[in-house]
């Protein structure tokens, strides 16, 4: 074994390894190619065992060459490895890039049902005004129905016909036909002042058309106290149907019938489209019927043991689904219990 033969074998390992490494296409042959070339079966591993067999004085220039062979394969394979790798991050970021730019996919929430908003925005402006929720029973007695709101045995409303009764004919429970009976409950309850507002689910057996469902809501108002007039069911109902409609809006009281009210009157709204000079909304009639109203009947006060010598009340009441309707401007107001999202969707958000 000479210094020139070791130097030549030490030559071709560094050029061997070079071409292994460069060769090398990805992680797993660059692998291979370590081996080839720094294993130790490889060609400089075997060259460095030989230094032994050459002069001491040789030895050392030898050595000096291997140690920069190997140095130089590692360093190629190093950089090599770094290449692979920075290319498969770039294939990774590539593949897992997100871009912050595009719409995200907004995930279906919730919303509140187009009455019950109805509903919270009625109670809101009464709530303002001192008046507290009250509620009651859907299924309820006949005597809180019929008998304390003045219908008598023959009033049609007390017929299965209309009204459904639970266990049959002639049983004095059912389903509440307005939500009248939790005013006579709450005045059974407790003694005058009473400002309430009682919203809630009322039963009739109506066939559904586009202003009528068998199940629907009812919203109604009462108050008691001394005092009471006409001038101030007047001035509360012209401050909700301003509230709620348009600030500038006149309101108009018609005469009317109620078994349990004396005098009743009806309640129409100017028209909120076209304020009075008449639209399709109005039906060119420049009003909106509204609801109903009136003084609370002294029978009645008298049924739940007020003294009418001192306190007199007025109530008013409406269906929630008309004043929904209206707002929305919905021709129809089976859709609001339609329960399709396509329909309902459309007023998340919306007063
Ligand atoms: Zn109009």
């Amino acid at each position: 074994m000479t210094q020139a033969d070791l130097r030549t074998r030490l030559e071709e390992a560094r050029a061997s390894g070079l071409h292994h490494i460069a060769r090398a296409q990805d992680l797993a042959s660059l692998e291979e190619a370590q081996v080839r070339a720094l294993g130790r079966k490889a060609a400089l591993s075997r060259a460095r065992s030989d230094l032994r067999q050459v002069p001491p004085e040789d030895r050392k220039e030898l050595g000096r060459l291997a140690n920069e062979v190997h140095a130089e394969l590692e360093a190629a394979i190093a950089a090599k490895r770094a290449t692979f790798q920075a290319a498969f991050m770039e294939k990774r970021w590539e593949r897992e890039r997100i871009d912050v730019t595009l719409p995200g996919d907004a995930p279906p929430v919730a919303s509140i049902h187009p009455l019950t908003k109805t509903i919270s925005a009625f109670v809101d402006i009464f709530v303002g005004l001192g008046y507290k929720v009250a509620e009651g029973p859907e299924i309820e007695l006949s005597r809180y129905i019929f008998d304390a709101l003045n219908m008598p045995p023959a009033h049609p409303a007390r017929s299965p016909e209309q009204t459904f009764f639970v266990g049959g004919r002639g049983v004095d429970v059912c389903l509440r036909t307005e939500t009248s009976p939790v005013q006579v409950r709450t005045m059974e309850s407790q003694q005058p002042p009473v400002y309430v507002v009682v919203p809630g689910r009322c039963y009739r057996r109506d066939t559904a058309d586009a202003t009528h469902v068998a199940g629907f809501a009812q919203i109604e108002g009462l108050a008691v106290d001394e005092g009471i007039t006409m001038g101030d069911l007047k001035g509360t109902l012209e401050l909700f149907a301003r509230s709620f409609f348009g600030d500038e809006l006149d309101i108009r009281l018609r005469p009317h019938f109620f078994p349990f009210t004396e005098p009743s009157a009806e309640l129409d709204v100017q028209c909120f489209v076209c304020k009075g000079s008449g639209c399709r909304l109005c039906k060119h009639e420049g009003w909106i019927e509204l609801l109903g109203c009136g003084m609370v009947d002294p029978a009645l006060l008298e049924w739940v043991g007020y003294d009418t010598e001192r306190y007199t009340g007025f109530a008013f009441g409406m269906g929630v689904e008309r004043l929904a309707a209206l707002s929305h401007r919905i021709s129809d107001i089976r859709l609001l219990w339609g329960n399709d999202l396509r329909f309902l969707t459309q007023f998340r958000g919306s007063g």
